[in-house]
């Protein structure tokens, strides 16, 4: 027997239609790249983006259609996330900071029709535009009187695109399964891989967002992504905050320090979310000036592990809680996030902060397990470590056209390349990336336990441990360090530090200072490249 409820189909449009109803007034603020702070309400969001269809659906866009967006966050770019998929198109958003050859990829692999792009990477597609053999046409998101003189072909001036429509362009109804969404994986291996949100994906993933086991966004915040909205659509905020009419700030380029702060502090923020390297920005601004943050209540630190220092700080001199959160942009990218619970509140500090420097807890809506090579499912008991394996309503189910065959199984589970703990309460703990364990004599090394330890020494600003082959022990860990400004620390001095902190087969067999180390696109550290550039390092 049926239930008798209406089938609504979840789709991404109904939460602009919300937002601009409800919370019409509610403020979205933009750092502008042209400089200025703009701001507007979500009545405006939803006017705009109804124009930004019907500007698409004159230039011959269909369902279906990708279009590419080459921006930061601010809000034209919110207006296409609404305009482009509310219309049943599929919002293709590229990561800027991708190698040139790889945008080209990218953009022919989705075969994107149109391009919008931020003022900023302008000469970067005048360098690529011949071989972006999809695309129809390029869009520059400013206005006339900020228009570049350009060698773009087929160029067209956002606001005089959408400045012809009326903006009353009725969001159609269509099948919630429908494609959104797509998100190019930034993988340190191979070609590029498109995770292909839905919009029922992406509405059940917002209910997690606004949730307050989740990221716990509602209205009577004010967030700030910092995440890029072409990293996993900023961790799903722009909907979410749509959803419940949070008050949302937009950051632009600007990710130092000082931009970071001033927009905190004037906008009275108290959720904000980025991954680690931006937030040792921030840390480092506020001890130099001096500044603190009265208005922030909530940091959410995700996409690598956070030093325990830096949980600390915010909470202890800043006095922000922090959210540790994991997930991919296969996932949505949601996976777990570190609430604590009840039966935790009155722990002493530092059992709670071993709670929460792990990953973060299972939420409802992702099913998590760890297994042995064989598969077999290993126990939740907060020490057994194996590949992390996940499933659920907001994870992908394959790639876009089928890049890297099928890659779940037949219960449908998909492995992370994670390797993981998982103890009773569902706390999930990475031990590490199952291409960076370091394998040494037959036992694993975890390299962010490592890490993590060696960040916890004031005299270093970033560190990676990574396995170099070893004739004995098939691999033993070797330490890279930048140092902080000015301090002097010796080799000595750091493996010591271990020592008192690590098992003695852990402690790297050396360690090397080096003036910086190599990232992804998304701010992950790229061991491939350190292991690669250290492959005939002769360890003492
Ligand atoms: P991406 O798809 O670029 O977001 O990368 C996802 C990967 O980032 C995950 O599979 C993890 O390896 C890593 N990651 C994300 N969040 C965390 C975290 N909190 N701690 C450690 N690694 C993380």
């Amino acid at each position: 027997m049926k239930g008798l409820i209406q089938d609504q189909p979840l789709l991404i449009s109904s939460l602009i239609s919300y937002a601009g109803l409800y919370h019409g007034e509610v403020e979205i603020v933009s750092r502008t790249v042209e400089g200025p702070i703009h701001r507007y309400g979500y009545r405006e969001v939803q006017r705009r983006s109804r124009q930004v269809a019907e500007a698409l659906l004159s230039l011959g866009v269909k369902p279906g259609d990708r279009i590419a967006t080459l921006a930061w966050n601010g809000f034209r770019h919110l207006e296409l996330y609404f305009g482009i998929s509310g219309l049943g198109a599929v919002l293709h958003t590229i990561n800027p900071r991708l190698f040139p050859e790889q945008i080209v990829y990218i953009a022919n692999h989705a075969e994107d029709i149109y391009l919008f792009l931020d003022l900023t990477f302008v000469p970067q597609v005048e360098s690529i535009a011949q071989e972006l053999k999809s695309v129809k046409g390029f869009v520059v998101m400013t206005d006339e009187e900020h228009m570049p003189r350009t060698s773009l072909p087929r160029v067209m001036c956002y606001e005089s695109l959408i400045g012809e429509q009326k903006g009353e362009y009725a969001w159609p109804k269509f099948d919630e399964q429908t494609a959104s969404s797509l998100c190019y994986t930034s993988g340190t291996t191979g070609n590029p891989k498109g995770v292909l949100y839905s919009h029922r994906s992406t509405v059940l993933h917002s209910y997690c967002v606004c949730s307050v086991d989740g990221l716990g966004l509602s209205g009577s915040d004010t967030v700030m992504p910092i995440v890029p909205m072409f990293h996993a659509n900023a961790w799903g905020n722009p909907y979410g905050a749509a959803m419940c009419g949070a008050k949302m700030v937009f950051p632009g380029e600007k990710m130092d320090g000082q931009s970071i702060f001033e927009l905190l502090d004037q906008e009275k923020v108290t959720l904000t979310l980025a991954v680690p390297t931006v937030w040792l920005m921030l840390l480092q601004y506020l001890r130099e000036t001096g500044r603190k943050l009265p208005f922030l209540k909530r940091v959410v630190i995700g996409g690598s592990a956070p030093p325990k220092s830096m949980i600390r700080t915010f909470e202890e001199e800043y006095g922000v809680q922090v959210y540790h959160g994991w997930g991919m942009t296969e996932m949505s990218p949601l996976g777990t996030v570190g609430n604590l619970k009840l039966k935790h509140q009155g722990l002493p500090y530092e059992e709670r902060m071993n709670i929460k420097s792990k990953q973060g807890r299972a939420i409802y809506g992702v099913d998590l397990k760890i297994v042995d090579a064989q598969g077999n499912e290993l126990a939740r008991d907060g020490k057994a470590f194996g590949p992390l394996l996940v499933r659920g309503p907001w994870i992908a189910s394959g790639y876009f056209k089928g890049e890297g065959g099928g890659i779940i199984d037949d219960e449908g589970w998909f492995d992370t390349g994670d390797v993981a703990t998982l103890d009773p309460d569902g706390y999930m703990q990475i031990t590490d990336r199952a291409k960076d364990v370091i394998k040494s004599g037959g036992e694993w090394i975890s390299s962010i336990d490592l890490e993590n330890d060696v960040m916890g020494h004031p005299g270093v600003a970033e560190a990676a441990v990574i396995g170099v082959p070893h004739p004995k022990w098939d691999e033993r860990p070797l330490l890279l360090v930048v140092r902080n400004e000015g301090v002097e620390i010796s080799k000595e001095e750091l493996l010591d530090y271990l020592r008192k902190r690590v098992a003695k087969w852990q402690v790297p067999d050396d360690v090397v200072f080096v003036d910086e180390l190599p990232h992804t696109a998304t701010g992950k550290l790229l061991k491939s490249k350190l292991r690669e550039d250290y492959k005939n390092f002769k360890l003492p």
